[in-house]
């Protein structure tokens, strides 16, 4: 038995206490404050204690975030990908990458994307060609990716490259840890159909990667991605936190934490329009009279029913996961599904409620053009982090134990048709 489980949940709390009464301090700069926090081990409590944790587990580590939270103490920081970054290098790097690059991602200094997807390779990431090469000592990276969210104020990104052609897919693929603030790493904001532009095209000519700074060995890069995508469709909102702990509280460590937190989220403002704004449809179906339609209030019902659903299964896997359970593949896919069953139900009440108006903007549509970024933002949830019909897939194949799909893609990579 560890040290730590022998602790009860009034000691924590003592602790976290005592340890915030003796360094919490609002007038700090944000950096210095989470320097303090990240040594203390309070930041990520449930990591290893050789980096920055302290073994918890995720009973221990909730006595201390609702501390936290009951304190209004500024946490580290989580917006954009870059905690899906953290957890992987956390789970598959070596203890050096571990020392260089988790401490500045949890004191907000690194800002991470996410380098897995390229025009002809989106669901079928390992089917991915840039290309890595190994000269002179260091990676040299050529290739394209695309949808890249935040990648135009990246530090720092997780990429996936081909570093043997001549393998089965799977197995020539490589995972790097790239900086982005280099010559050969060109970024290109996307615009969308709602107006926002969160995505990127990177273009890699000649991209340099230290050789240090690739993760679980040469062609162990799928297996690593596997680990991000896991985080990804378990983590969903997790990693874009919208950090509302200010209330009427003053200091400097508020003030800049604002700041990060209106920088890094701007690419994610959308985020709850794509999820359909269920909280929207009872409020609106009142207002505009249209409760009154049995129709509507039969499709409301449903969406209402689904979403509470989700919601319960969703605390489910959860707690199945604070018991110990390690299936994080088949929650995140049936919840990932569930997400967007849900958000187009909701675009179709929405369509229901506001008829036409629902495709207007402004200030006079329905809810200030609030109803039109609904219904263009839902078809995003179904394609982020990997397709409604991959989700299907894996759940039929990990989860139901149905046949695998027919493959016609097993040899040198070299060799698969495909189009680039
Ligand atoms: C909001 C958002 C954020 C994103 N952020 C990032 C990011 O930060 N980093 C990043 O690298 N990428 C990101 N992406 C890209 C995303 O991962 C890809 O769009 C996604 O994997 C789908 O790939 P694709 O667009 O190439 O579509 P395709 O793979 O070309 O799919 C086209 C259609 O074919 C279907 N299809 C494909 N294969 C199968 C199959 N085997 N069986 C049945 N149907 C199939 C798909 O379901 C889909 O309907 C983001 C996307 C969105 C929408």
């Amino acid at each position: 038995m560890s040290e730590t489980e022998n602790l009860t949940n009034e000691s924590i709390a003592d602790a976290v206490h005592a340890w915030l009464d003796a360094n919490w301090n609002a007038d700090l700069s944000l950096r210095e404050w989470r320097e303090i926090l990240v040594d203390g081990g309070w930041a990520t409590p449930h990591w290893p204690q050789a980096f920055f944790g302290r073994d918890f587990n995720q009973e221990q580590s909730a006595v201390v975030s609702k501390i936290f939270n009951q304190r209004g103490i500024v946490p580290v920081a989580q917006t954009g990908p870059r905690r899906l970054a953290a957890e992987t290098i956390l789970a598959m790097g070596n203890d050096d990458q571990k020392r260089r690059y988790l401490r500045p991602i949890l004191t907000g200094e690194h800002s991470w994307c996410q380098l897995f997807s390229e025009p002809g390779s989106g669901s079928d990431l390992a089917g991915l060609s840039t290309k890595a090469e190994m000269i002179d000592g260091q990676w040299i990276v050529n290739g394209q990716k695309v949808w890249n969210t935040s990648a135009h104020h990246a530090d720092f990104g997780v990429l996936v490259a081909r570093t043997d052609f001549d393998l089965p897919k799977h197995q020539g693929i490589s995972y790097f840890l790239i900086d982005m603030r280099q010559p050969g790493v060109e970024v290109r904001q996307l615009k969308q159909m709602n107006g926002h532009a969160s995505f990127n095209e990177v273009f890699l000519t000649d991209a340099v990667v230290a050789a240090n700074n690739l993760v679980g060995g040469e062609g162990n890069g799928w297996a690593v991605a596997k680990t991000t995508l896991s985080y990804e469709r378990r983590m969903g909102g997790v990693t874009r936190s919208f950090g509302g702990l200010r209330g009427k509280r003053q200091g400097r460590v508020y003030d800049e934490y604002a700041q990060e937190v209106r920088i890094a989220n701007e690419p994610y403002t959308w985020y709850p329009q794509r999820q359909g704004r269920v909280d929207l449809v009872l409020p609106r179906a009142q207002q505009t009279g249209a409760i009154q339609d049995p129709a509507v209030r039969q499709e409301m019902a449903k969406l209402i029913c689904m979403s509470k659903g989700a919601m319960l299964a969703s605390e489910a896997a959860e707690a199945k996961r604070k018991s110990g359970s390690n299936e994080l593949v088949p929650a995140g896919s049936i919840g990932k599904l569930a997400a967007s069953v849900i958000a187009r139900q909701a675009a179709h009440v929405h369509t229901m409620i506001s008829g036409a108006d629902a495709m207007r903007s402004g200030p006079e549509s329905a809810e200030e053009g609030m109803v039109a970024e609904v219904l263009v933002s839902v078809p995003a949830i179904s394609i982020a982090g990997g397709t409604d019909e991959i989700q299907r897939n894996i759940i039929a194949e990990r989860v139901l134990g149905m046949p695998t799909e027919t493959r016609a893609d097993t040899g040198p990579f070299r060799d698969i048709k495909r189009n680039d």
